[in-house]
C-alpha cells in the first residue's frame, strides 16, 4: 500500500451510494503534508512531461493543485462554477454534472488564462463517473491547448470515468484506484 491508499485505510470511510468521505484530510480538514507528497508523486510520474500550468475544479481541487504546483513550478488555474454562464466571448465553458450534488453546473474558464500554447496537467481530488474531468478536458480543447496528463487523488475503479478516460488516450495517473468498498463493513480495497 502507498501512502495515500495506508491514509484512506486509517481516516476514509464508506458512505451509502459509494460514497467515500475523505473529509478529515483531503476535501474539508487539509492535511497540506499529504498533499506536498501526492505533488512530490505526480511529479516523479509526470517528470519529462511537457506541463506550464495545472487546471483544476472549485473547490476540492484547488488546495491538491495548489500544492501540487509546488513541485511542478507553474501557475494553477481552477475552474469556477456558475449556475449561469456570461456569454459575452471572455470565457471558456462547459457542463458538469455532479456526483456529490446529482446537479449541473456550468464551469467557466476565462480566456486570459488559457491558450493555445498551454500544456495543462489537470488535478483532482476523485475520479467516479467522470463529468468533472470531460469538462475540464473540453475546457482545454476549447482553448486549443494541450492536456498534458491527469493526476488524481483518488479514483473509483469500479465507476466508469477512469476507464472512459484512459480509453480517450489520455494519460491518467491516480495515485489510490478503490476497486470496491462496502458501507456496511466499511472495508476498502485497492488495485494493485
Ligand atoms: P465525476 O465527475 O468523476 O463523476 O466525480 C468527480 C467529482 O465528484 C469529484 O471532483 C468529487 O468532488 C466528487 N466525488 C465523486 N465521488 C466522490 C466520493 O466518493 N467522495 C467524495 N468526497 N467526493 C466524490
Amino acid at each position: 500500500m502507498n501512502f495515500l491508499e495506508e491514509r484512506i485505510i486509517k481516516d476514509g470511510v464508506v458512505k451509502e451510494g459509494n460514497i467515500l468521505k475523505v473529509d478529515s484530510f483531503l476535501n474539508h480538514q487539509l492535511d497540506v503534508e499529504l498533499f506536498d507528497k501526492m505533488g512530490e508523486e505526480w511529479a516523479k510520474r509526470f517528470e519529462g512531461v511537457q506541463i506550464n500550468k495545472i487546471l483544476t475544479i472549485e473547490a476540492s481541487g484547488i488546495g491538491i493543485a495548489c500544492v501540487a504546483a509546488r513541485h511542478f513550478n507553474v501557475p494553477v488555474v481552477f475552474a469556477k462554477k456558475s449556475q449561469s454562464v456570461n456569454l459575452d466571448g471572455e470565457m471558456y465553458t462547459a457542463e458538469v454534472e455532479s456526483f456529490t450534488h446529482k446537479n449541473k453546473n456550468h464551469v467557466i474558464v476565462s480566456k486570459k488564462f488559457l491558450n493555445e500554447n498551454d500544456k495543462v496537467l489537470i488535478i483532482d481530488d476523485f475520479l467516479a463517473n467522470g463529468c468533472a474531468l470531460q469538462g475540464l478536458i473540453s475546457i482545454i480543447n476549447s482553448a486549443n491547448a494541450t492536456v498534458s496528463g491527469i493526476g488524481i487523488a483518488i479514483e473509483k475503479g469500479f465507476q466508469p470515468g477512469g476507464q472512459i478516460i484512459r480509453n480517450l488516450g489520455y494519460r491518467l495517473e491516480s495515485l489510490a484506484i478503490v476497486d470496491g468498498m462496502n458501507h456496511v463493513t466499511g472495508e476498502i480495497s485497492f488495485r494493485s
